[in-house]
């Protein structure tokens, strides 16, 4: 399967060292307050870590700059700030490189699903990425098939439950086999089914994780480590 297959490769190649380096990292909007004040952390390959704290406090600015959404990194001077991932800073010039190891699954699904069925939707990152149309298919199928929605290919994204169209998210982002999966509020308004099998996918991953939430039993259930951003 897709899984057994992606954690193999995970196994031989990331076995040791850091996922994801914050150095200084600060960020204030255009016009508006700062929202990120010097984070330094180092994140290790295959943690599962959650990001709490209030609404408000930086929490989806922080998940933006983990794949170059918002502007992360600064080589300018001797003293470098911002974000790498595996080594690589996240710059402009290597968005494309950083998305393929970064993937993002957005808070609301209507935020990401954009294709008339859910294989083109799933299809868009591998093609992206350069996979053949075999390969492509394979990953699609895959994919569906670990979040439970194989049967759902021919369809159009809104004869889907909102639930259901979180997991047609996370099989895209999945199908690219990322090495980092980030995720905004992966359970908010999944009924108490879908967020128990959303669980269940995300605990079965070997990608390293960043999941921010305000549901602290999820980050109980699924994490090994906490950054709790405040202020
Ligand atoms: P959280 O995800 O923890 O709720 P956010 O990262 O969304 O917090 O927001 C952090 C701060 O940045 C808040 O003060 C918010 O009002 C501000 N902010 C968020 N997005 C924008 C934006 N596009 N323009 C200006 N300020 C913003």
């Amino acid at each position: 399967s897709l899984l057994q297959q992606w954690s193999a490769e995970h196994d031989a190649s990331n076995s040791a060292g850091t996922a994801i380096e914050l150095r200084r990292l600060s960020f204030s909007y255009p016009g508006g307050r700062r929202a990120l004040r010097e984070i330094n952390a180092l994140i290790p390959v295959g943690c599962r870590l959650g990001i709490v704290g209030p609404s408000g406090a930086g929490k989806s600015t922080f998940l933006m700059h983990l794949n170059g959404l918002l502007p992360a990194t600064s080589l300018d001077s001797s003293d470098a700030c911002g974000v790498w991932i595996h080594g690589e800073p996240v710059l402009r010039t290597s968005l494309k490189q950083i998305r393929q190891r970064v993937g993002f699954v957005f808070q609301d699904p209507d935020d990401q699903l954009f294709a008339a069925t859910v294989a083109d939707d799933v299809a868009f990152g591998p093609r992206q990425h350069g996979c053949d149309s075999e390969e492509t298919e394979r990953r699609v199928r895959s994919s569906l098939a670990a979040v439970g929605l194989e049967q759902t290919l021919a369809y159009n994204p809104s004869q889907l439950s909102y639930g259901e169209r979180k997991r047609v998210c996370l099989a895209g982002v999945l199908a690219c086999q990322p090495e980092v999966l980030v995720l905004d509020e992966p359970s908010s308004n999944l009924d108490p089914r879908a967020r128990r099998q959303l669980m269940a996918i995300l605990a079965a991953l070997p990608a390293t994780l960043v999941i921010a939430t305000h549901e602290l039993d999820l980050v109980l259930a699924l994490c090994d480590r906490v950054l709790l951003v405040d202020e």
